[in-house]
């Protein structure tokens, strides 16, 4: 019986790159990135790619045209609830979970909700938005595409980085079931509120 080339077996495993998670790679310049790392958005194809810092200093600014954007990082906690019952029933949304944003090649505000198939996104009424912004006018400061007003039906409301809203609808959509997303998806909403309560500081408000 001749030897098994235990040799060449081992030269391959060292080449094989290593077991483990992969490394993330910004996907502007393919710098290695941590786990905190950042994110910035393709307004294009309406994506959000995994950032470097020196990438994202490249398109940190609103006022220019350019295909991307960084995403901010700040977390506000609203005072008092954003939308009554009345602003729930106009959204027209089937679960108590959205977030709206104004999509700037739409020109338009948004409402997303997570489910099943990802975030579904519909138009939202602009006098539906123009009376929560005048409630809130911290929500006049929006950042077109890259920040969102998160929702839940009798919860807090929150301004968040959008990056936040799409890591939530992907965790839910694999946990999904039946029609309002089940035990599982509320636990997972749950934590998920609890952890951005915990980044954002209170909305200061002008008497
Ligand atoms: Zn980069
Ligand atoms: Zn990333």
């Amino acid at each position: 019986m001749s030897g098994f080339p235990l040799a060449a077996l081992h030269r391959a495993a060292r080449d094989r790159p290593p077991p483990g998670p992969a490394v993330e790679r910004c996907d502007m310049c393919a710098a290695e990135l941590d786990g905190g790392h950042r994110h910035l958005v393709d307004l294009l194809d309406r994506r959000i790619m995994c950032a470097c810092h020196p990438c994202r200093l490249l398109f940190a600014d609103d006022h220019t045209h350019q295909r991307y954007r960084a995403v901010p990082d700040r977390h506000l906690r609203l005072a008092g609830p954003v939308l009554d019952g009345r602003a729930w029933d106009e959204l027209q949304i089937p679960v108590g979970l959205a977030f709206l944003f104004h999509n700037s090649a739409r020109e338009q505000p948004v409402a997303c909700y997570p489910g099943p198939a990802g975030a579904t996104e519909s138009d939202l009424d602009p006098g539906a938005w123009d009376r929560i912004t005048a409630a809130h006018p911290v929500l006049a400061t929006l950042r077109p595409d890259v920040e969102a007003l998160l929702v839940r039906r009798g919860a807090d409301a929150y301004l968040v980085p959008i990056d936040a809203c799409y890591e939530l609808t992907g965790r839910l959509r694999t946990r999904w079931r039946g029609f309002d997303g089940g035990q599982e998806a509320h636990a997972e909403v749950d934590a998920f509120f609890a952890r951005i309560d915990g980044l954002s500081r209170p909305e200061r408000r002008t008497p």
